[in-house]
């Protein structure tokens, strides 16, 4: 089945239930609302001349034609190319030629950049071009560029243009599930960011088993907080909303913690997302008691270590009393494992579940062996979710896909005999200090356990001696008092002594990608600069 088939399927089952509700475009449709519109653009897409395959780029904070886009691109037998609205020029030119963009659609401005203008540095030609016939020197696959909002823009193309009423063009466009329908740029929280490809099946099936796991619903209004661009967002939420026929809700265009919480309580959310950092944030927030959450059901906290203390206070404090964890990549469309809402309390917040339906996973040490239960390796994942590679990268596709079709995540895991996961973090991110191996996040828990720290990220820095040392950077709680000594006396006795922070520092915030992970390359950097 294409996605396309299962949106109409919705549409057909939930005709007047809500579909989307956008808090800050003051949105709200049903699955009919959003059907015409959707058949409109896909139609208006095939009618500029684009072709099945043809590469669309979105380049716009969360918004209602995002979603639009989104079904009416796969709809269309087109490739949405989903783009950073943290990107600026110089990433923007490699994003757009990497993929050969025949299209782009692009918010105007967002957070006080001029997206038109910074495709015109790259794009001169498109002063003087005819809206949909673009040639542009440095873009040459470029043709048109269409524009939301209601301004005009010489060269572009208003969305609301785009729309087209010969929606019988659909009916002739033949697409198979195995087909690419999106191309999506990790995160970059390792370094630059790759393009993975992904198929109808590859998502479309992701987003039906992720919603399942937190038993979604027509009776469920999914808060989504996190950005489109990210699979977090367009296939854990959006696809799982229109596989399930759950109502879309938008709190805002980029993450912010209060409009989440207003967003919750007017809407009377039942199910809420978010990386641990947007959970952290939310439960900070100097009004929170002045919420009312209590609608709130279930959710998925994922993209980074969930931290113990932090799902407990989900739990305690949010509501979501079936909250679970899931874990993924870019590359698997994303989940590979998650909790399940009647796994047992105490596994639901220490592991990432158990394996998701239909995948098959393996732990292996530095030679490719298996290694024992309980013991750890790096993650390898195999089935129907594995992207079909990276777009036009032969020799990074076969780095990570080994000739068996296993993906070889960079995660290192433990599995326990009922099959529930841990993820001890990535191999790049593990510390060998003087021989011994220190996972920083089992430190970050640690740490997080005291009063005084609000959040802990912890990175390996080169050292002369040791090989590695740990460093550890520390966001304290409003209010509280910390200093290095401290936080070593706190370590000192309940943790091995190795694995006590050889350098502290206090921050205000961490290095983040916009899907709200830290970077701890950049932290790296840092510090070797500071401590050189
Ligand atoms: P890049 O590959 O560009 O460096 P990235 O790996 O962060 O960035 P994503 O595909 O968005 O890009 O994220 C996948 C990674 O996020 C996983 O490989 C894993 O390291 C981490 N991750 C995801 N979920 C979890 C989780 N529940 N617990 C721990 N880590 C997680
Ligand atoms: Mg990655």
């Amino acid at each position: 089945m294409t996605i396309g088939d299962r949106f109409d399927q919705t549409v057909a089952r939930y005709p007047d239930g809500d579909a989307l509700i956008v808090r800050h475009q003051n949105i709200r449709w049903s699955w009919s609302d959003l059907r015409v519109r959707v058949d409109a653009v896909a139609a208006g897409l095939l009618q500029r001349g684009l072709k099945p395959g043809d590469r669309v780029g979105i380049w716009a904070p969360n918004c209602a034609e995002w979603v639009i886009v989104q079904f009416a691109t796969a709809k269309a037998g087109l490739i949405l190319v989903n783009i950073n609205p943290a990107y600026r020029v110089a990433e923007l030119d490699y994003a757009l030629n990497k993929v050969g963009c025949a299209a782009l659609i692009l918010a105007p401005a967002h957070k006080s950049s001029d997206y038109v203008a910074m495709l015109g540095e790259i794009a001169p030609e498109l002063k003087t071009a005819t809206p949909g016939a673009l040639q542009a020197a440095r873009l040459p696959d470029l043709r048109l560029v269409v524009v939301l909002g209601d301004d005009a823009h010489a060269g572009c193309l208003p969305f609301a243009a785009l729309a087209s009423d010969d929606v019988g063009v659909l009916a002739d466009i033949a697409i198979e599930p195995g087909m690419p329908v999106n191309i999506q740029f990790t995160s970059g929280t390792t370094g630059f960011p790759k393009g993975a490809t992904l198929s109808h099946r590859n998502i479309l099936n992701n987003g039906a088993f992720v919603g399942a796991r937190i038993g979604l619903s027509a009776a469920d209004r999914l808060c989504i907080p996190v950005p489109l661009y990210h699979c977090f967002g367009m296939v854990m939420g959006n696809l799982a909303c229109a596989v399930h026929g759950a109502t879309m809700v938008y709190p805002s265009e980029a993450f912010d913690p209060g409009a989440v919480l207003e967003a919750v309580e007017a809407e009377r959310c039942t199910a809420l997302y978010g990386v641990p950092t947007m959970f952290i944030a939310a439960l900070g927030h100097p009004d929170f008691a002045r919420f009312d959450l209590s609608s709130l059901r279930t959710g998925i906290m994922a993209g980074s270590p969930c931290p113990m203390a932090v799902m407990r206070e989900v739990i305690d404090r949010m509501h979501m009393d079936q909250v679970t964890i899931a874990y993924g990549m870019t590359e698997t469309s994303p989940v590979s494992f998650q909790s399940a809402t009647d796994d047992p309390l105490a596994l639901r917040v220490s592991t990432v579940g158990r394996v998701q339906p239909h995948l098959e996973v393996k732990l292996i040490d530095l030679a490719g062996d298996v290694v024992a239960r309980g013991e750890t390796g790096e993650l390898c994942t195999r089935g129907y979710s594995v992207m079909l590679g990276y777009w036009d990268d032969a020799e990074r596709t076969a780095d990570a896909i080994d000739a068996d079709g296993w993906m070889h995540t960079g995660d290192l895991a433990v599995i326990d005999e009922a099959g529930y996961g841990q993820i001890v973090g990535r191999i790049k991110d593990l510390v060998i200090r003087g021989g011994e191996n220190i996972y920083p996040r089992e430190v970050e828990e640690f740490l997080l356990t005291h009063p005084g720290i609000a959040d802990v990220q912890g990175v390996g820095i080169p050292d002369e001696r040791y090989g590695e040392e740990l460093c550890v950077w520390i966001i304290v709680r409003p209010g509280a008092a910390l200093t290095e000594t401290d936080v070593r006396a706190h370590c000192q006795g309940r943790i091995a002594h190795y694995k006590i922070p050889r350098h502290i520092r206090f921050v205000e915030e961490f290095p983040m990608t916009v899907t709200g992970k830290v970077q701890k390359f950049a932290m790296r950097e840092q510090m070797v600069k500071e401590l050189a």
